[in-house]
């Protein structure tokens, strides 16, 4: 991973998450999930790294190997956090 995010915070009880994307497989970013629910977001202080710079402003993530974009930026509306909503079936996901 290219870049570590300084946004991180540690999430205590979450385990690890290797996003990747989904066309080519390439990783996107190393993530702390919480609970075992399906991944429809990424909080952008739970990344802890990437191959995205994800201390700047991203409106979209797309792929850096194969361009395609794989999440939408927004604010969650319950606490106001930025986050990136992840497109369905455009990533993978897997336990580390
Ligand atoms: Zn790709």
């Amino acid at each position: 991973m290219r870049y570590k995010n300084p946004n991180m915070k540690k999430i205590r009880g979450s385990h690890i998450l290797l996003v990747s994307c989904g066309y080519c497989k390439y990783p996107i970013a190393k993530y702390q999930k919480v609970g075992n629910s399906g991944l429809i977001k990424m909080y952008n202080e739970r990344i802890i790294e990437g191959n995205i710079d994800f201390s700047k402003y991203h409106g979209a993530l797309f792929c850096p190997n194969c361009k395609e974009q794989i999440a939408t930026r927004y604010i969650t509306k319950r606490d106001k956090k930025e986050a990136y909503r992840l497109h369905h079936g455009k990533f993978n996901k897997k336990k580390i």
